[in-house]
């Protein structure tokens, strides 16, 4: 009697600390879970039928594995630290393998999680699923469904097992004992072009990072604020990834609200930062980013690539978007950007000279991305010198001229003779053809690619998340909706700057 008393209290306080940890974000979530430090720290992440499909679909990882479990099951009690062990390596800013695997557990004995364990055909516990994140996404799974694309772990009951079926499933050889970068499986991404589909969430990564490095330190002032103006109005137009365009036509909109420019040019020489909507509580990119890790950019040791290279990546993707006639608006926009918002002394005084050296304004696409370009080589250039006589670089991402000949041997009209650009014969047509399809479709298209990420078939969600804008070739039924999203948020931006008219003229690059 007085057993089941006690079991039955313990039963109930265990259902409270599961449901404490439900929270609707993906990014609070891992917050939630990671620093309960009474459980030590869980890196599954716990899910509920609120937060399922919105984790699941806004993830970058690869595959997902969900564990259907109930509280007060013992076997899934003991199992619990075994399927923490491998989330561990896969889950958070801190795994050794991030952006692969999403690990998450659902508690079928909550009320609320009933229908969600129903659809995925829970009969017992624990149930290991495993599929690409999308395809639980509004899914279901039935143990005897042909083709479908969730299957479930049969080998998973101890942390070197479950390893072991990822292993053979991924064709990888992770061990439990890997540590960050050592024994890291950074590819090299000198000549495989559909790595470049991972950087989308590397640019939302880098582009939410500028903007809270940009909040951070204050940087927005009276004489910035125009030059921030402009390149949130280049971001929202042509960023790749629709949750940046959609957060930054949320910011530009309420700008003035935000940051009003009687604040910047009266005593107050900084953007509010407090009151009920502040800058600092926009996200630029939605608040489930920045995540906290890189995966294209990834270095091969903590200080090397990450968002430096991210800010490449969407100079480059913005320069393959933008229309001929906003070519000199986007080098402007991007010259002013770097040199007010860069928050590396050095690298935007390079950029700058850089940008100063020009002397007739751009009139195409192609011209635009062919000068960021080379203005990236100049730096490589310079960086390889640099880096080879202070063995500051990454030594798995060795400076170069870029694109080396394995990735784009049509840009090469003769083999260089060495490394050195100015022994390089471009053919620039090809180059820009090579960069338009890169930075452009290549970005995003290559999610479809069943053999380059191990899915078949196509991630829609993801696909529709990540729908490039304007000139990237996509589908015609996706190039609709990026139009009407484009439409929108032009309006969006055409409203604004309707209000700002008779507001101080914009100064241009000099
Ligand atoms: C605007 C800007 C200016 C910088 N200036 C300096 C500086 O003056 N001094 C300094 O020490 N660091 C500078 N940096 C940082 C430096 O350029 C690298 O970003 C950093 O060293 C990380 O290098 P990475 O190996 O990740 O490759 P990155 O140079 O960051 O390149 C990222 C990715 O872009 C692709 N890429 C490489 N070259 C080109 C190209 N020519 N065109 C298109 N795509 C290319 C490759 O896939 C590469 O992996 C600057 C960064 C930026 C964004």
């Amino acid at each position: 009697m007085y057993k089941s008393l006690i079991l039955a209290i313990l039963l109930l306080i265990s259902c409270f600390e599961a449901s404490c940890s439900i929270t609707t974000g993906s990014r609070s979530l891992l917050r939630a879970v990671n620093t309960n430090a009474q459980d030590h720290t869980n890196f599954a992440i716990d899910l509920n039928s609120t937060s399922f499909d919105a984790v699941l679909k806004d993830t970058p990882a690869t595959f997902a594995i969900v564990e259907f479990f109930a509280h007060w099951c013992p076997a899934c009690r003991n199992y619990k630290p075994q399927y923490e062990k491998v989330a561990k390596l896969f889950n958070g800013a801190n795994a050794v393998h991030p952006g692969l695997i999403l690990m998450v557990r659902v508690d079928c004995a909550e009320k609320i999680n009933s229908n969600l364990c129903d659809k995925f055909s829970v009969d017992h516990y624990p149930l290991l699923l495993w599929g690409p994140p999308s395809q639980f996404v509004s899914g279901s799974w039935e143990p005897k469904k042909e083709n479908s694309k969730i299957i479930s772990i049969d080998d998973g009951r101890t942390a070197d097992r479950l390893l072991k079926w990822i292993n053979k499933q991924m064709g990888s050889s992770y061990s439990l004992d890997d540590g960050k970068y050592e024994n890291e499986h950074v590819l090299s991404n000198l000549s495989d072009p559909g790595q470049i589909a991972r950087a989308v969430y590397d640019i939302e990564e880098a582009t939410s990072m500028a903007f809270n490095l940009i909040l951070e330190h204050k940087m927005i002032k009276s004489k910035t604020r125009a030059s921030f103006i402009e390149f949130l109005q280049l971001i929202v137009a042509h960023h790749p990834s629709r949750r940046c365009r959609k957060g930054s036509a949320n910011i530009l909109v309420n700008f003035d609200d935000l940051c009003p420019s009687d604040i910047l040019s009266g005593k107050k020489q900084e953007c509010m930062t407090s009151g009920p909507i502040t800058l600092s509580n926009s996200h630029i990119c939605g608040s489930e980013v920045p995540r906290g890790y890189y995966m294209f950019c990834r270095g091969s040791n903590n200080e090397t690539r990450g968002f430096s290279c991210g800010l490449w990546v969407l100079l480059h993707s913005l320069s393959v978007r933008i229309e001929d006639g906003e070519s000199q608006m986007a080098f402007s926009a991007t010259c002013k950007f770097i040199h007010n918002f860069f928050i590396c002394e050095e690298c935007r005084q390079h950029f700058y000279e850089m940008c100063s050296s020009v002397s007739n304004p751009f009139n195409s696409t192609r011209d635009y991305a062919l000068w960021l370009w080379t203005a990236h080589n100049n730096v490589n250039s310079r960086l390889m010198k640099e880096e080879a006589s202070q063995g500051t670089g990454d030594p798995k991402f060795p400076k170069m001229m870029w694109p080396p000949k394995q990735l784009c041997p049509s840009c090469y009209l003769q083999s260089p003779q060495s490394d050195a650009e100015n022994q390089i014969d471009w053919d620039q047509n090809e180059v820009f053809k090579f960069l338009a399809s890169y930075y452009g479709n290549t970005l995003v298209k290559l999610y479809k690619d069943k053999e380059l990420l191990g899915e078949a078939g196509s991630d829609k969600a993801v696909i529709d998340d990540l729908a490039t804008s304007t000139n990237a070739l996509v589908p015609l039924g996706a190039a609709l909706a990026i139009a009407l999203a484009s439409c929108a948020f032009g309006a969006l931006a055409c409203f604004w700057r309707s209000k700002q008219k008779n507001r101080k003229q914009r100064r241009s690059w000099s």
